[in-house]
């Protein structure tokens, strides 16, 4: 195979290459050739020289989340990060990490726990054992419950290395070494699906784990449920999380809050919990953490107040639709929903339907991660889109020759 032949001597010995077989396609577009350095030069030296022979490379991770996004144009090169595994530094007493990027979210969670600390991704325990990455965990986006109070995991990335489509290796955040134009670079690559650079190297702000936590729980109407969710976050209680779970079909809704600390305050603010929404305390439901299933996965946000639009537009576009819609996600207003339709037509409805759940796209937009390549057919995935012109410039400065994943992200990026 020519492009197999073009890597293999432009990085000799220092890289593993390999064919591509069935299992390594992306969302359904097969891959030729297979790379798997083990070094930050060597990915270096993947994507320039993939670069000069003019191929495409897509980056996997632990392959949990390929089929977010759109399916890439082609995939010559598929960059696997998996030997990019190691932990760099743990400085404890300042709570941060420095990590590879295709560690696992799993082991780098084993390996600060003996410190008593946390990365706080909420990326559940099926996903975990499945293996995801912390880059392909950046990569995405996504966010877990406890995001609420301690923020989203862009917001805990303090600086990242990475390497951009020529092979440039570039640094940002933390110690500042080299920083391209002056864009926040570690930042951007939260949630870019592959399509900007390739994530070396994170340094992550840690947690101590805190010693107790309780569950106060209430299942109600649906407008009752969601009114409840404001008023917790609302409150002096200080929750870690306040977590919605509408599921499809459902006239009923349960809000779930968590409550973290000392055993004592934590006792006391559950009572206060269980008082303020008339529910009781209880587990962790089977839900927590968890995306709804269904044919499609979207991304839903709306403010405070907008989530109870949100929820009753759910149960409307339903019947309307003969669709199933289960929403769940933060009362604060970030869900998502796992939307089950006869046909892609109704998808393209119910996610309009979703979408005009917002006064205005500021105040809430619709995002379909993923969806089967039938049922994307037609549909804009990623709604109004503000700013693609400055995406599409950035995207052009840091990736000319489209390179990396193109046609993966919104515009075609
Ligand atoms: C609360 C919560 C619930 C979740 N539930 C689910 C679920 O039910 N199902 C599910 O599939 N996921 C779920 N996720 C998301 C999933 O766990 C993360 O997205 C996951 O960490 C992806 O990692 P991966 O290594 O498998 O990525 P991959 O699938 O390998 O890659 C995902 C994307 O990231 C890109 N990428 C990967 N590594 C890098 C890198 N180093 N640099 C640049 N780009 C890169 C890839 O090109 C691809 O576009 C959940 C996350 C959270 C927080």
């Amino acid at each position: 195979m020519a492009d197999l032949a073009v890597l293999r001597r432009g990085l000799g010995a220092a890289v593993e290459v390999r064919e591509a077989g069935e299992a390594d396609a992306v969302d359904g577009v097969p891959a030729r050739v297979v790379a798997r350095p083990g070094t930050v030069e060597g990915v270096s030296a993947v994507l320039r020289e993939a670069g000069r022979a003019g191929l495409v490379t897509v980056v996997r991770g632990g392959g949990t989340a390929l089929d977010w996004g759109a399916p890439p144009e082609r995939v010559d090169v598929l960059l696997d990060m998996t030997a990019l595994d190691r932990v760099v530094e743990h400085v404890a007493g300042d709570l941060v990490v420095v990590a590879e990027a295709g560690i696992s979210v799993r082991a780098l969670a084993g390996a600060v726990a003996d410190a008593g600390q946390e990365l706080l991704t909420d990326v559940p325990a099926d996903r975990r054992e499945a293996g995801s990455t912390v880059g392909g965990a950046l990569a995405t986006g996504t966010s877990g419950p406890r995001r609420l109070q301690r923020l989203a995991l862009r917001d805990m990335l303090l600086g990242a290395t990475v390497v951009l489509a020529d092979g440039t290796v570039a640094r940002s955040g933390g110690k500042v070494v080299k920083n391209v134009a002056g864009y926040d670079l570690a930042r951007m690559m939260t949630g870019s699906y592959g399509t900007l650079a390739v994530v070396v190297r994170a340094a992550l702000r840690l947690h101590p784990v805190r010693p107790a936590h309780r569950f106060v729980l209430r299942t109600g109407p649906v407008e009752e449920v969601a009114a409840l969710g404001r008023a917790v976050v609302a409150s002096q209680l200080a929750p870690s999380a306040v977590e919605i779970d509408r599921p499809a079909g459902s006239e009923v809704a349960t809000v779930a809050v968590l409550l973290e600390g000392t055993p004592d305050a934590v006792a006391t603010r559950a009572a206060r919990a269980a008082e303020l929404i008339g529910g009781a305390p209880g587990e962790q439901p089977p839900w927590w953490g968890r995306l709804p299933g269904g044919d499609a996965l979207a991304k839903a946000t709306a403010t405070l107040t907008g989530v109870r639009m949100l929820l009753e537009t759910a149960r409307a576009s339903e019947e309307r639709h003969g669709a199933g819609v289960a929403l769940r996600g933060s009362a604060m207003g970030a869900l998502h929903a796992g939307i089950t339709v006869p046909g892609p037509e109704e998808l393209g409805r119910v996610v309009a339907d979703l979408r005009a759940a917002a006064p205005t796209p500021r105040e809430g937009t619709v995002v379909v991660l993923r969806a089967s390549r039938e049922l994307r057919a037609g549909l804009d995935a990623w709604g109004p889109v503000p700013g693609l012109d400055l995406m599409r410039s950035i995207k052009e400065q840091l990736d000319p020759g489209r390179a990396l994943a193109p046609g993966r992200f919104v515009g075609g990026i």
